[in-house]
């Protein structure tokens, strides 16, 4: 019965694992997907996961148990005072619902599908590039989806201005999705002035915020410095919807564990929005995973593994750091042209080269570096020891 289907595509980021672990040279660098290597090249699991771990294990008053619709409630807690901080006029006010939910991902699609069901503008305007996945999320959720202007090819930073008029332009109470921090694919982010300028912008149209916050901890290394976009749309009073992973900076990526927070601008209002959420969430999944979250919520919610868990994540976000350096140092040190400060200044998991597709190819075929034809590295895969060979290729690549 299913003759007639076609051969889907790869995914483009995941699709590059696959074609990495086709490839039988001992040489090869996978740099597309994102997720954090140690300087040896391994998959990391961070001490204070294990420790929580442990103790989960020990506790023999624990179970596995369904966990309520919208999943774990310690958890839930201690999600939104990360994002939020704990001080935060929703939290306070008890004017938000947070739903575990699978990992951003999960979250996100959540967020969309209540909007779909929920809100009148079905519309929602994603920055220019952004992670491929967010059109395909909204989209199969039923939003229109279109795009505002974000990153200036010409100066490798934000296109300000652009961003404004687009959002000045879009329909009032347009859906608009905000990468928290550490900008995907570009690495690059608004600054506090400007971010206060996109917040009038966006409470001016009566436009709704829908944060992405998948690298809060990995952009600058400071939880709290990462969460600041969100704290300032949230201290306004305004709503606000919030996709949070601890994929990357708890290194749980298939644990699948995220939260999505909707602020709202009363208690009761959140009260009847969780109501009709767990509509939406129980003929999906029914109910979340536990065991990723009881992580989550033991290494927030002990001060002692809170302060390694930030100790750690800095301990990743600085070695991510120090390959922008060394890259573009290697590069320097081969007289590449061209201006490679951009590879410096990004922030997050990420470089956006500026290499073109056809560049990439070539250094995946000659090089055997795997990458997206966007000209993405993932900087947490690089090391010490790759990093010769990748300024090598991008060398070969322009000069060829
Ligand atoms: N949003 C952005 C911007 C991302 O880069 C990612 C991960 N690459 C995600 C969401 C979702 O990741 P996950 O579902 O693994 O938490």
């Amino acid at each position: 019965v299913f003759d007639h289907l076609e051969q889907a595509p790869e995914d483009p980021i995941l699709g590059i694992t696959v074609a990495y672990n086709k490839d039988p040279h001992p040489g090869k660098v996978n740099l597309g997907v994102g997720a954090y290597r140690t300087e040896e090249g391994k998959p990391l699991i961070l001490n204070v996961v294990r420790r929580a771990e442990e103790r989960l294990l020990a506790d023999r008053s624990k179970n596995k148990e369904y966990l309520p619709i919208t999943g774990l409630a310690d958890f839930n807690k201690r999600s939104a005072m990360l994002i939020l901080g704990s001080d935060s006029p929703a939290i306070v006010e008890k004017r938000l619902v947070t739903a575990q939910c699978l990992s951003g991902t999960g979250s996100l699609r959540v967020g969309a599908e209540f909007l779909a069901r929920h809100y009148g503008v079905k519309l929602v305007f994603l920055p220019t590039p952004t992670w491929g996945n967010h059109f395909k999320v909204f989209m199969n959720a039923g939003l229109a989806v279109k795009t505002y202007r974000y990153y200036d090819n010409k100066t490798r930073g934000l296109d300000y201005e652009g961003m404004l008029e687009d959002i000045g332009a879009a329909p009032s109470g347009s859906v608009i999705l905000l990468h928290a921090c550490a900008h995907n694919p570009t690495g690059v982010d608004p600054t506090p002035q400007q971010w206060e300028g996109i917040r009038q912008a966006i409470r001016n149209r009566g436009h709704l915020p829908f944060f992405d916050s998948a690298y809060q901890g990995f952009a600058s290394g400071s939880l709290d410095k990462d969460a600041h976009a969100v704290r300032t749309f949230v201290a306004d009073g305004g709503e606000c919807f919030i996709a949070q992973s601890f994929a990357k900076n708890l290194g749980l990526y298939g644990e699948r564990v995220g939260a999505l927070s909707i602020v709202t601008k009363s208690s009761g209002v959140a009260t009847r929005v969780e109501s009709q959420l767990k509509l939406v969430i129980r003929p999906m999944y029914s109910n979340p995973p536990i065991h990723g979250a009881s992580i989550v919520a033991l290494v927030l919610g002990d001060g002692d593994l809170f302060s390694e868990w930030t100790v750690e994540l800095k301990g990743m976000a600085d070695r991510i750091i120090s390959m922008r350096h060394k890259l573009y140092d290697a590069l320097r040190a081969r007289g590449t042209p061209g201006d490679w400060t951009h590879i410096l200044k990004q922030i997050g998991m990420f470089s956006f080269t500026g290499l073109n597709k056809e560049q990439v190819q070539f250094m995946t075929r000659e090089y055997r570096i795997y990458m997206t034809l966007d000209g993405r590295i993932s900087m947490a895969g690089l090391s010490l020891k790759t990093v010769p060979l990748l300024a090598d290729a991008i060398h070969a690549a322009v000069t060829g």
